[in-house]
């Protein structure tokens, strides 16, 4: 199947090529096979020809961070730091194990928003409550096969008790709490590990390399030695993107000063910093922090939605440029992010650091946003070679945007108004692997009213929220309390923009 986009506006990303050109695109099966001046490719009869005159073509958006088993919750919690926020998102209550019919239409649910407004890789950071199994990634990875969108996959979880992972609690919980935080949890290291063989053995590179694998540790303190050892092995062995959150909030940053060295170092010294790993947030470091990532060749995912609705803080974007460190862009779970977009996502990266520098020759430029969006998405997916770019050879992942819209009318500077204009309105196409999975603002490869009712019948069957508010409500006043010590602590460091001087010691 050949598909050729005629007299398109082309911003490539591609190295060497002009900023943007005019110019046809012939897509060939899953590849781009040519790009050439526009109005200048012959096509036979078979061709699919799409005109493109006054459209945009551009690599498809790449969330760079994302955790799919919570895409029916968007919208249900208050704005709480995340500490408290993960009381309340997803306890271990029997009625909310999800079936694997529901585990496939949740990941459904959020790649069809994805796909729409033009997001054509994610990679997914997968937790499952209380554990994961078989039957459960399958469904997961199922949903990615049928809606056609390219994912990276990894299992996200905790071979350790809760108790450890937070300051404090060890010492203020009373005894019936702590014994209930000291237990394991469900899932071992062999369990774990027996789960990431059935992932790789069955869904690494299948749909034409379109579905792959990650490895995660979900972060340094939630997870042993041993296993963190195995998972690094495992992300070697397979060349997989290794996910890892690191130094999200305040209380992280209170955690490592209590054990004697900040996180990045605690997970540096047991060996797993290296440049397949992608940093999750990377909000409350120091300068030997991100030295530490810029010397091992990691990047960095930056989700400043998601950092926001926490009340995370801002991570320290130009200290990471400086670096070299790379920077992705993801919307992290829909939980706290509530709207899957990239584009937002883009805007909000281009906004927030404004307010953190008063010198405005460092503040993020259109051009910088975008090349972290697309190029250094690419960059943390590990496949620079085969995504991120429209040049011939590269995997067909495109989209084409209408610039006859109020985004782009008049057109007066295509990359700010891609970042601070468009939200998804004028995406037109969605092109993933050479297939056409959305247009004109409807998925080919999804029936979305029909995914929509059964989402709401299949999330209206969970148990409700009070059961949810009962369990976190015994832990709440100890949390809480952890929490406004972490936030007193004299740490040295601000990464927020508080509007009174919040505590002495920021
Ligand atoms: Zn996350």
């Amino acid at each position: 199947m050949k598909t050729l986009f005629r007299n398109a506006l082309l911003r490539s990303f591609a190295p060497g090529r002009p900023l943007t050109e005019h110019a046809d695109i012939l897509v060939a099966g899953d590849i781009i096979d040519t790009v050439a001046a526009a109005g200048s490719l012959p096509h036979d009869a078979q061709t699919q020809v799409i005109e493109a005159k006054n459209h945009l073509v551009m690599p498809g958006l790449i969330n760079a961070h994302f955790h799919s088993p919570v895409n029916h919750l968007k919208g249900s919690l208050p704005s709480l730091p995340l500490e408290i926020f993960m009381l309340y998102e997803s306890p271990n209550l029997p009625g909310l194990k999800p079936s694997p019919r529901f585990a496939y239409v949740r990941t459904l649910l959020a790649a069809a928003e994805m796909l729409k407004v033009g997001t054509t890789s994610v990679q997914d950071d997968a937790f499952f409550v209380p554990e994961p199994t078989p039957e459960i990634i399958d469904a997961v990875m199922q949903a990615y096969a049928d809606c056609g969108l390219r994912a990276r996959v990894a299992l996200d979880q905790s071979n350790l008790p809760d108790i450890g992972k937070l300051p404090y609690l060890e010492d203020t919980l009373p005894e019936d709490l702590r014994n209930t935080l000291a237990a394991p949890p469900p899932a071992g290291t062999a369990e774990l590990l027996a789960c990431y063989a059935h992932l790789i053995g069955n869904w690494h590179g299948t749909c034409g390399g379109r579905l792959m694998a990650a490895a995660s540790c979900s972060a340094p303190q939630r997870v042993s030695d041993e296993y963190l050892g195995a998972l690094d092995d495992l992300s070697k062995t397979h060349d997989l993107p290794f996910y890892v959150h690191i130094l999200e909030t305040r209380t992280q940053r209170v955690l490592g000063q209590l054990r004697g060295r900040s996180l990045v170092q605690d997970f540096s010294a047991r060996g797993a910093l290296s440049d397949r790993c992608n940093i999750i947030h990377a909000i409350w470091m120091d300068d030997a922090d991100y030295d530490f990532i810029a010397r091992a060749g990691a990047c960095v995912a930056h989700n400043p939605i998601s950092n926001l609705r926490l009340g995370s803080g801002v991570m320290p974007f130009r200290r990471l440029r400086e670096r070299g460190i790379t920077i992705a862009l993801g919307t992290d779970e829909a939980i706290a992010d509530d709207s899957v977009n990239m584009w937002g996502v883009a805007k909000m990266a281009g906004l927030i650091h404004n307010i953190t520098d008063p010198d405005y020759a460092r503040w993020p430029t259109a051009a910088e946003v975008l090349d972290c969006l697309i190029t250094g998405g690419a960059h943390a997916m590990r496949q620079r070679a085969r995504i991120g770019a429209i040049a011939p050879g590269m995997q067909a992942d495109l989209i084409m945007l209408d610039l006859d819209t109020l985004a782009f009318t008049p057109l007066n500077d295509l990359d700010r108004q891609l970042v601070y204009c468009e939200n998804g309105f004028s995406v037109r196409l969605t092109m993933v692997a050479g297939a056409i999975v959305a247009r004109d603002g409807k998925l080919l490869t999804i029936d979305e009213p029909a995914l929509r009712a059964e989402a709401r019948a299949l999330a209206a069957e969970l148990a409700g929220a009070g059961q949810t508010e009962q369990a976190a409500a015994a832990y709440l006043p100890y949390y809480r309390d952890m929490y406004l010590r972490a936030a007193a602590a004299n740490l040295g460091m601000l990464r927020a923009v508080p509007h009174r001087d919040w505590t002495a010691s920021c």
